[in-house]
């Protein structure tokens, strides 16, 4: 799932993950906005989802100037997020956007078509514990018998990493 990369009070850099949920970022740590609040009532810049198809992304919107992303400043008020993008509401504090994802392990439910695992070419059968690459969507076994994700370092299609509790393998610099 995509995240915002803030810097806690302790200079840590910490990932908030983005969900549905509108999120303002004028404020430090950003908050999730809820009820009554909005842009522009109380937040001068939101981060908001919006759903391309089948792929979800996450645009900026702004209510008042000031806002650079990338070093230049957000015209026209909204912007498409990027993944890497540096935000900054504030001059003295960068955000980062970040579409990583990590990968976990989760029951396999078949749907429709056979889907053969990315590693072993074996179809995949319910009720197995399995992982789906979150950047390409091959699914692979992850069982004692077969450990088909984390059998080599990357993804076979994609340089997505299987490990699975390495946490983000991109986190900006200090
Ligand atoms: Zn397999
Ligand atoms: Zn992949």
């Amino acid at each position: 799932m995509a995240h915002l990369w803030f810097r806690g009070a302790d200079d840590v850099w910490s990932a908030m993950p983005l969900d549905e949920r509108t999120v303002d970022i004028s404020v430090r740590p950003p908050r999730l906005l809820t009820g009554e609040s909005h842009l522009g009532a109380g937040a001068r810049v939101t981060v908001v989802r919006a759903q391309a198809g089948a792929v979800p992304m996450w645009v900026l919107l702004v209510a008042e100037g000031g806002v650079r992303v990338n070093g230049h400043p957000a015209v026209a008020g909204l912007r498409v997020l990027q993944d890497r993008d540096e935000i900054r509401a504030d001059p003295n504090e960068a955000l980062f956007f970040s579409t990583e994802t990590l990968a976990h392990v989760e029951e396999f439910t078949a749907a429709g078509s056979t889907i053969y695992c990315g590693r072993c070419r074996q179809p995949m059968q319910s009720g197995q514990m399995a992982v789906r690459c979150p950047q390409c969507g091959i699914w692979y076994h992850e069982i004692e018998k077969l450990p088909c994700w984390t059998y080599s370092s990357t993804c076979s299609f994609c340089p997505q990493g299987t490990a699975l509790a390495a946490g983000y393998s991109w986190v900006p610099e200090a």
